[in-house]
């Protein structure tokens, strides 16, 4: 891949600490990766004397902070946000891998653990001027192609819209509340939180098996004079037209996709069966359109599932889009692990 090219996806890979069961359970065992950062090389073993080399555009070890994988992954794309553009992070991985931890974790015990989702609010609310600009959030989880509103639990009502002259794409129907500082959005987040638990409960499922989006909406006035070249005259205050008042519109969208694992159980019937169809689509889709923006491809299909939809206006083009995958340590995961890394090496 080229870095160099626009619109490219870009992508890092985090190694999840080793847990406690895994302490023991693979004790006696080789972990399945080899990270390089230095290098951004990650080795993925295949058996004791042969590995495979993959190149990402960052690779964060179970060492990584939370503040530093937003800073290098997150940062980029908010501060292209607060510049009017959009722009897009997501996490793909099996279930257990950190996909939550890092975008969705709260840090409520321990700061130093907030994720990507808190970090960006923070960077916006200090970036911005609450008596000119609004912060707007909404909430949502696409579980079976179909949207549900985490704000609202009774909001069965949310459509897909896009706009046929600009190509920007809007939700009628989801809730969209206003932000006015940090512990309102934590508020939210946890809201939103219980009402993905209760949904999941009464449907049944786990949040593994659905995607969790939060988009937040940027609107900024800017006031931009209009040409006058101060050269012109000595007095040229005198020549300045009138300030034009511009309102700039942009949105950051971060996804917390709904489990890899579940792509591969095609052995299920029913409405298992359904259920891993949906969510092979949606990925399998995802997986399409960032290979496409890599190959520089003239046909992105981000109209092929709800969830490329959605990110339609944020993905590729003029947005900046990162994509972090998350793997785990154990060498009984490896062939979900390789998977996870194939699914990011379609973008370099
Ligand atoms: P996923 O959302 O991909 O299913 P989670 O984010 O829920 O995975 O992570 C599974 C468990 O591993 C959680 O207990 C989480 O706190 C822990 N964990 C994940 N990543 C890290 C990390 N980088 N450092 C410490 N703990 C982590
Ligand atoms: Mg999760």
């Amino acid at each position: 891949g080229d870095g160099g090219v626009p619109g490219r996806v870009r992508v890092a890979v985090r190694l999840r600490p080793q847990n406690a069961e895994e302490l023991v359970a693979d004790a006696d065992f080789a972990d399945c990766v080899e990270l390089q950062p230095e290098l951004k090389r990650l080795k993925l073993r295949k058996n004791n004397w042969d590995s495979d080399t993959y190149e990402f555009d960052e690779v964060f070890t179970e060492f990584a902070s939370q503040k530093r994988v937003y800073e290098v992954v997150a940062k980029p794309v908010v501060e292209s946000v607060l510049g009017g553009y959009n722009g897009t992070v997501m996490a793909y991985g099996q279930t257990g891998t950190g996909k939550t931890f890092t975008l969705g974790k709260l840090g409520e015990e321990d700061m130093s653990d907030r994720g990507i989702m808190v970090r960006s609010m923070e960077d916006i609310l200090a970036n911005i001027s609450l008596e000119t600009d609004t912060v707007c959030v909404s909430y949502l989880q696409l579980y079976m192609e179909t949207i549900q509103d985490l704000l609202d639990p009774l909001n069965d009502n949310i459509s897909i819209v896009e706009d046929p002259k600009t190509g920007d794409v809007s939700l009628p129907g989801a809730s969209l509340i206003e932000i006015k500082d940090q512990q309102s959005f934590m508020e939210l987040l946890r809201v939103g939180e219980d009402h993905r638990v209760a949904a999941n409960t009464k449907l049944n499922t786990e949040s593994s098996r659905s995607h969790a989006i939060l988009m937040i909406h940027v609107k900024r006035s800017v006031t931009e004079k209009e040409d006058v070249n101060p050269s012109d005259n000595e007095n040229s205050s005198h020549f300045v037209k009138p300030f034009k008042p511009l309102v700039r519109k942009s949105k950051l969208v971060l996804v917390d996709l709904a489990g890899s694992e579940r792509v591969h159980k095609s052995g299920s019937e029913g409405h298992m069966l359904e259920e891993a169809k949906s969510i092979n689509l949606s990925l399998s889709a995802l997986g399409k359109c960032i290979n496409a923006l890599a190959e520089n491809s003239a046909h992105v299909p981000l109209r092929d599932s709800k969830l490329t939809r959605v990110l339609r206006d944020s993905f590729g083009g003029t947005a900046r889009t990162s994509l972090i995958v998350t793997i785990g340590p154990s060498p009984r995961h490896r062939g979900e692990t390789t998977s996870t890394i194939l699914f990011g090496q379609r973008a370099m």
